[in-house]
């Protein structure tokens, strides 16, 4: 049964032929049923939201009957993963439907694909609920990365420690381009395809790169450098707010700089500059602190991959060069707002050495007594709104060391105008983060077939900064179990 939607699909990625993908149908799932769903999206796509309550939609997003005008297709990408080689990846268990309003719109978990190696070609149901509430949660906190419209679900059993039942998100994102596309034809020595990719991404997504600028470097230099610059800002942003990625192998990594791939990611709990979220990480690799040093490493991976075609070496590393420069001033912006150290009127910040040294002290005062990340910045907020400082001073273990620290910054802070201080470091200190143990009741509930809590999640999370004195208990300090979740890479 073909549905039939409003939308018009123009499949770019469809058109630069069979070297990228294979044409395939995703695979039916038994008696569907709506997990979860974000209208936001729906209306990001131009889809009608009333849609997400139809039968017809629900069948076409659990892969079952196809929509016209969709070309659906599994991708083929390679990449590093744990900093060694893997050779071909793709596209296991996500199937491209195609493009329309400019979002690509992919169905994870649909099934078989000629790239699922070992895999089943499908994804869990706790699985999905955390890569589409996460998602919306990021976008939420201001963070790039791709979208997720929906979560349907079946009773179908999927085996991986214990067996489990399957569900299929639906993601979008302006394109799901990983380093690992490149990665793959330059490893093949195809130039061919690797320039047909770099041209399409420039073109479509970087055309700044096309034109001549001051910016030196040939057009692959500057896509390289424009890349590298945009995962530098969402690193920062993840560094910000304490988000821990898990695996960031450089199939994981978007070429539009987007949060993606939602696996074993956590929001810390108590600040621990080397928490390590994945269990599967046993070298720490993908640790919190690791992560910006990682999205470099990466980002040298995929300037080798381009280097056929950048040509000059010196291009090359001028444009990965750019990588911590831009972190840098990234990460100094959003702390100072953090703090509330802005000049209001430009929401910029010039990167005194004073204020690198108060944000850092602060950052090992918060690791040493293992404090709780989302809770000590929401309440340093309202500290500065009221000027109590009781609230914070209690979240730490050693006083004296933390009153040290709040003399020189109440000393910074008669700089500026409180009362907009207070407000911008509201407006930069969610009240709310997906912490693990919010989505382990979620998916509790949802095992259950109650999705409210799936709904309840996404609507506070999508407005993180907002009070929600409905949901007053989510933005305490979680329960004493919620350190006993253990993540892994099984999805
Ligand atoms: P990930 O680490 O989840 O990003 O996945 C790495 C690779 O394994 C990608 O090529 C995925 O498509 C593939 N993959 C992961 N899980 C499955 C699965 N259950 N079935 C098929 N392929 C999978
Ligand atoms: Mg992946
Ligand atoms: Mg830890």
């Amino acid at each position: 049964q073909l549905v039939q939607t409003d939308l018009a699909w123009h499949n770019r990625f469809h058109q630069l032929g069979p070297d990228f993908f294979t044409p395939l149908a995703p695979q039916a799932l038994t008696e569907p049923y709506w997990v979860g769903r974000s209208e936001a999206v729906a209306n990001l796509l131009g889809l009608q939201p009333s849609l997400l309550y139809t039968e017809d939609l629900l069948q076409a997003l659990a892969g079952n009957w196809p929509i016209t005008g969709t070309q659906p297709l599994a991708s083929v990408y390679s990449g590093h993963q744990f900093g060694s080689w893997a050779g071909q990846l793709g596209d296991g268990r996500a199937i491209l439907l195609g493009e329309t309003n400019g979002f690509e719109v992919q169905l994870k978990g649909s099934g078989l694909t000629p790239y699922s190696r070992m895999g089943d070609g499908r994804a869990v149901l706790r699985s999905s609920i955390r890569e589409f509430v996460c998602s919306e949660a990021m976008h939420g906190l201001g963070i790039p990365t791709t979208r997720a419209l929906c979560v349907t679900g079946s009773d179908d059993q999927v085996w991986r420690e214990t067996p489990e039942t399957a569900a299929v998100v639906t993601r979008i994102a302006p394109s799901f381009i990983r380093f690992g596309h490149f990665e793959h034809f330059a490893a093949r020595q195809q130039l061919s395809p690797l320039r047909k990719l770099a041209d399409y991404v420039i073109e479509r997504y970087y055309p700044a790169c096309l034109t001549p600028s001051t910016q030196s470097g040939n057009a692959y230099a500057k896509l390289l450098q424009s890349v590298t610059e945009r995962t530098a800002v969402m690193v920062a942003h993840w560094q910000s707010v304490g988000f821990c990625h898990g695996v960031m192998n450089t199939d994981n990594m978007s070429i539009l700089g987007l949060t993606m791939d939602f696996g074993p990611f956590q929001f810390m709990d108590a600040f621990d500059p080397g928490h390590i979220c994945n269990h599967s990480d046993h070298g720490g690799r993908y640790a919190f602190d690791q992560q910006p040093d990682i999205a470099h490493w990466n980002l040298y991976a995929l300037g080798q991959a381009l280097m056929p075609l950048i040509a000059d070496q010196a291009q090359a590393l001028a444009a990965l060069g750019t990588f911590k420069p831009t972190f840098k001033h990234q990460f100094h912006q959003l702390m100072c707002a953090k703090l509330g150290l802005m000049d209001v009127a430009s929401q910029t910040s010039d990167p005194t050495l004073a204020d690198q040294q108060l944000i850092t002290e602060l950052l090992q005062l918060l690791a040493i007594d293992r404090v709780d990340y989302t809770l000590f910045w929401r309440r340093l907020s309202q500290a500065v709104a009221s000027q109590h400082f009781e609230a914070v001073r209690d979240l730490f273990l050693d006083r004296p060391m933390f009153d040290h620290w709040l003399l020189q910054y109440k000393e910074r802070l008669m700089l500026i105008n409180k009362e907009l201080q207070a407000d911008l470091m509201l407006k930069s200190n969610p009240k709310f983060v997906l912490r693990n143990y919010l989505g382990e009741k979620a998916i509790q509930a949802a095992k259950t077939k109650d999705f409210s809590v799936v709904a309840d999640l996404l609507k506070v999370l999508q407005h993180p900064f907002d009070e929600h004195p409905a949901f007053e208990s989510w933005a305490g300090s979680p329960p004493d179990w919620a350190a006993s979740i253990a993540i892994s890479c099984s999805s």
